[in-house]
């Protein structure tokens, strides 16, 4: 209501309203400066063959090390970086940088890895993604297959014509392409007939509780069965448990993701971990 009246109707704000608008125009604020400050960093996360316990290559996590307010997770800012367009240069950054990490990766020996980056809506859905795309290859000099990405089911939905004709170009680059969160967006599976996707990426939400949680654990159990008839490449994210470990081992999921294999780490730390090849917690 307090809307409707127009802007300079205070009124019907209440003090939560108020801290909310504060914050989002104080984290604007920073976004618009932290590109330049060299503010972003990225994380990465193993991602690892649940049979041979290798590591099959990482996932690139956006990390904000803001002046005031220390490390920032992408749940606190990427919304509103969309929001106000922000994302689309971000994401470009975020590209290069996953890119340009890849290749000194590879260079130093360690194969085979890919790194899988995430995309939001409004990045997939720029005009210039596509060349920025090629542009940010090129100049890095990645092969395209070591690099994946990663896009939810409500990036591709809402004009799947679109989206398919975008993703078939990105195959003829050859990147691979994952869809992450598997199950928890739209949650059409006629995607899957339509879109020509590699990897699916069963949200953390379904892993949780595997295998006491009967709901998720039948939901898990389905959900990888099929992926591995269709030919997919299926990954667990969110693996936390020895327990969890085991069961999806037993249904012959592929990979697996989380902190029982490693939190995300700063690219030095991981390149140590990667001279092991390895997730610790396996060889124990
Ligand atoms: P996601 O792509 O599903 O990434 C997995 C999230 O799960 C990450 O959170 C990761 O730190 C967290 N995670 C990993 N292992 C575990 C575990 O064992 N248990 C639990 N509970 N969580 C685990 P993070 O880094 O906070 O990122 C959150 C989301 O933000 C990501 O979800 C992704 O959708 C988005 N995001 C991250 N980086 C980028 C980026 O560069 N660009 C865009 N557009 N989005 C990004
Ligand atoms: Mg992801
Ligand atoms: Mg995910
Ligand atoms: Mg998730």
């Amino acid at each position: 209501y307090a809307k409707k009246k127009g802007r300079n109707n205070y009124q019907f704000f209440n003090a939560a309203m108020n801290r909310r608008a504060v914050e989002r125009q104080f984290i604007e604020v920073g976004l618009r400066r932290a590109l330049e400050a060299q503010e972003f960093s990225l994380y990465y996360q193993p991602k690892v063959n649940l049979k041979t316990g290798k590591i099959t290559g990482v996932e690139a996590l956006l990390r904000w090390h803001h002046p005031e307010r220390g490390l920032m997770l992408p749940g606190d800012f990427v919304s509103i970086a969309e929001d106000c367009g922000l994302i689309v240069p971000i994401s470009r950054w975020v590209l290069r940088e996953a890119c340009r990490q890849t290749k000194l990766w590879l260079e130093a020996g360690f194969k085979p890895i890919s790194t899988a980056v995430n995309i939001s809506a409004l990045a997939f859905h720029n005009q210039n993604f596509l060349q920025d795309l090629r542009d940010i290859l090129q100049e890095t000099a990645l092969d395209p297959a070591c690099l994946e990405l990663e896009l939810t089911e409500s990036v591709l939905m809402p004009d799947s014509q679109f989206s398919n004709e975008i993703l078939q170009t990105l195959k003829s680059i050859g990147v691979k392409l994952a869809i992450d969160d598997f199950g928890t967006g739209y949650s059409s599976l006629s995607y899957l007939q339509e879109f020509p996707i590699d990897v699916l990426k069963i949200d953390q939400s379904f892993v949780r509780g595997i295998p006491e949680l009967a709901r998720n654990r039948i939901i898990v159990t389905a959900v990888t069965g099929m992926g591995i008839s269709l030919k997919y490449r299926v990954i667990a994210e969110g693996v936390e448990t020895r327990k969890q470990f085991s069961f999806l081992t037993s249904l012959e999921c592929d990979e697996g993701q989380g902190n029982y294999f490693s939190p995300p780490l700063a690219a030095d730390r991981c390149t140590r971990l990667l001279k092991t090849g390895i997730a610790e917690n396996l060889l124990h």
